[in-house]
């Protein structure tokens, strides 16, 4: 691993440059590293399990583009399937065998998911689910859970108030008080307000959705009755339930967090891994449901480049490479080992390490939360003032303490280890 990274000249250049032709210079709001302060990088090229910057510098990387690469970057398979495709055209505005053999091989894994349809993010395949739902039921009220994230679709971004159950604020400007109004929040991790909610408003809910594992506020692992509990409810009161498997979808394992719980979602929404790295979302389940869309049924849903051809092999190639569990098996085993690795060399620091298969997330909290308002936000603080220093010794950590840590199958043992006792001796 490098030594100390001292020069970022290029990248701060950058970042002066593109802060004249683009808010805050970046695309997304995280990459502008305002939680964590230091320099964002501007990053030339990915190779494996390394993220190489523009000024040279190279750096474990531990976001892997906060979900998809679960291969590492540019893995090879993908990257000559994506090339052999890019000769063949961009695409066509026109169906292909591609979009079929994507869809075909999530169906035919994906119990739950009876047919599916191609987007091209994880916001937009959120969107379209929630629209599915409402037209699905007739009724236009939705639940989410405090602290998951589903993208930045209007009537999601709500904020949660500190009741048991809150109707919509929205958490962004932009946003008219009369969509989030249909949105109801509720804390996680908690049956009796879960309970109450559907005694009360039941009858009228559409859909409730809630993430795989939630892995947008620190790493809340639910307990398994929960989301049973939320699924046998949606079903008494003849509300859809959608699982949001934009992170877990192909991560945890080829079921996703569905197949952890035993539990048929009504839908499911998918990103980030089954685009192999290109930009692709989906939503899928029911087929009695999934026909509630254009051109079968009244709900309008559509894309100009839904279904793209690149994105389709990129996709398929990482799925077909994850389809016999080895690679999963071998994530599990080595995130497991570099977790205990790392938490046994933190002695006498208030740290716990919350890991489900290759996610993980360091909490600096005596207990791991289960629900947003658990987590320590002098923990998140505390993350937050190392991380420079953790990114000048070559380790590329997710630029928020809120954001967890993705390993790829490109981690070897070898880099986990040094990254381990590495860690150990910046953390304090
Ligand atoms: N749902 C979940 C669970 C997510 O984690 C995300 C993004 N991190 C989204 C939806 C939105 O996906 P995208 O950023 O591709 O729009």
């Amino acid at each position: 691993m490098n030594d100390r990274i001292y020069n970022t000249e290029k990248s701060v250049k950058l970042m002066e440059l593109a802060r004249r032709v683009t808010p805050g210079g970046v695309h997304s709001p995280v990459r502008a590293f305002q939680a964590v302060g230091g320099v964002p990088r501007f990053i030339e090229r990915g190779e494996g399990a390394y993220l190489y910057d523009v000024d040279g510098n190279r750096y474990l990387d531990f976001c892997c583009s906060w979900g998809p690469l679960i291969l590492g970057h540019a893995d090879p398979d993908v990257v000559a399937a994506v090339r052999e495709q890019v000769g063949k055209g961009m695409t066509y505005g026109a169906s292909t065998q591609l979009e079929y053999n994507l869809a075909k091989f999530i169906v035919d894994r994906i119990e739950p998911v009876e047919s599916i349809r191609f987007v091209s993010s994880g916001t937009e395949a959120v969107m379209s689910a929630v629209r599915v739902a409402r037209g699905f039921t007739g009724r236009d009220l939705i639940l989410k859970f405090e602290g998951c994230y589903h993208g930045h679709s209007d009537h999601l971004l709500v904020q949660a108030g500190s009741g048991a159950v809150t109707f919509g604020q929205p958490s962004s400007a932009g946003v008219p008080q009369v969509i989030t109004s249909h949105t109801a929040v509720l804390p996680l991790d908690n049956d009796a307000a879960l309970k109450s909610f559907f005694a009360e408003h039941g009858d009228r809910l559409a859909a409730a959705i809630i993430e795989g594992i939630p892995a947008n506020n620190g790493l809340l692992i639910q307990r398994h009755e929960y989301l049973r509990l939320l699924r046998e409810l949606t079903a008494k009161h003849g509300a859809l339930m959608i699982l949001d498997e934009v992170i877990t979808g192909f991560r945890v394992g080829m079921g996703g967090a569905a197949a952890d719980y035993k539990i048929r979602p009504d839908l499911l929404t998918y990103g980030k891994i089954i685009g192999g790295g290109m930009p692709v979302g989906a939503f899928g389940g029911r087929a009695e449901v999934m026909d509630v869309l254009s051109p079968v049924g009244p709900v309008y849903q559509a894309g100009t480049l839904s279904g793209n051809p690149v994105a389709m092999v990129a996709g398929l190639t990482t799925l077909q490479k994850l389809a016999d569990g080895r690679i999963h098996a071998e994530l599990e085993n080595k995130t497991r080992q570099f977790v205990e690795r790392l938490s046994s060399a933190l002695t006498g620091i208030t740290v716990n390490i919350a890991r489900m298969a290759s996610i993980f997330w360091i909490a600096f909290q005596r207990d791991l939360p289960r629900s947003a308002s658990t987590i320590d936000g002098e923990g998140i603080a505390r993350y937050n003032r190392m991380h420079d220093s953790i990114l000048r010794r070559g380790i590329y950590l997710p630029p928020s303490g809120y954001e967890v840590c993705f390993v790829s199958a490109a981690h070897t043992d070898e880099m986990l280890n040094q990254a381990a006792d590495k860690l150990a001796s910046l953390i304090e």
